[in-house]
């Protein structure tokens, strides 16, 4: 059970504060027919990816958020810096000035950052096993990027993901980590680098209420919520619906919002399970769980 009395703003009567990460629904529509069938719900948030937007066309879809009133809580996904060679590095920086440019192009309040890891790794192929090198390569590859968005005026998100992916995706698995990577590359708390907290990745971490605290306005860029499901069957596309599973999804809201967040909390789930449902099934079973349990 919930504790019964948390200090947070009031889900339950409406759901303005619902934003839909279009990996979401992603199996069943194109991202033209996830924007119409959110706006005709009343949902005015979302979090596209770069390759849905990318099928459809980028002007395409920012014409139709304009004309259809839908903004976004976030843009997915920049990061991925770690490579073999000066050429792969490079590239990765070139990749992510264009996924900024994208983000302004669309309104993002910020892009995500799901940093990397181990090159090859993603395809069963590592190339090296040096955890310490990749750590370094995002560091530098945030602190290249960072210049380029400060000029554009674009926010970087640096999303922790859970340490079972530390091999594959993303070096950084903490809150604190990516804190502390904050701190070192934006000690003057500018806001232009942050965190995406998505509590999937990080609802487990003993220092998460400390965290969220140390965080505070200026770094909280985004929130994301699905739930954890016992037990998981699959590492990556088996996230629950919110309520399903054992993450205090009231109590992590009301430590972000004392932090000082007042944005949308965006749900997220890769799941096999919901990706075979109607799509209209998974939004309103989306809505109705933001108004009970987030
Ligand atoms: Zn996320």
């Amino acid at each position: 059970m919930e504790p019964a009395v948390l200090n947070v703003r009031d889900f339950s009567q409406d759901h303005r504060w619902l934003s839909i990460n279009t990996a979401t629904v992603r199996k069943q529509w194109p991202l033209d027919r996830i924007i119409n069938e959110c706006a005709q719900r009343g949902i005015t948030a979302i979090a596209p990816w770069r390759d849905q937007v990318a099928a459809v066309g980028l002007d395409k879809i920012a014409r139709q958020l304009r004309s259809s009133g839908v903004q976004l809580s976030g843009y997915c996904r920049g990061g991925f810096f770690p490579a073999p060679d000066a050429a792969g590095l490079a590239a990765a920086l070139d990749d992510n000035r264009r996924a900024i440019d994208e983000a302004l192009t669309l309104g993002a309040p910020c892009l995500v950052l799901v940093v990397g890891s181990l090159p090859g790794a993603l395809t069963g192929q590592p190339l090296h096993k040096d955890i310490s090198r990749v750590r370094n390569e995002v560091r530098d590859g945030i602190a290249a990027t960072l210049q380029y968005a400060r000029q554009m005026g674009m926010p970087l998100a640096i999303e922790p993901l859970h340490p079972m992916q530390a091999a594959e995706r993303a070096c950084i698995n903490t809150l604190e980590q990516a804190l502390d990577l904050c701190d070192q590359l934006d000690p003057e708390q500018t806001g232009a680098l942050g965190v995406a907290v998505d509590l999937y990745h990080v609802w487990w971490d003993p220092k998460l209420a400390q965290q969220i605290q140390r965080a505070g306005r200026q770094r909280l860029l985004a929130f994301h919520v699905c739930d954890w499901l016992t037990p998981t069957r699959d590492l990556l596309n088996d996230r629950g619906m919110m309520g399903d599973g054992v993450i205090q999804l009231r109590q992590a809201r009301a430590w972000v919002e004392a932090a000082g967040y007042a944005g949308f909390a965006e749900v997220e789930i890769f799941s096999d399970h919901w990706w075979a449902q109607p799509g209209e099934t998974v939004l309103d079973t989306c809505i109705a769980r933001h108004k009970a349990v987030v």
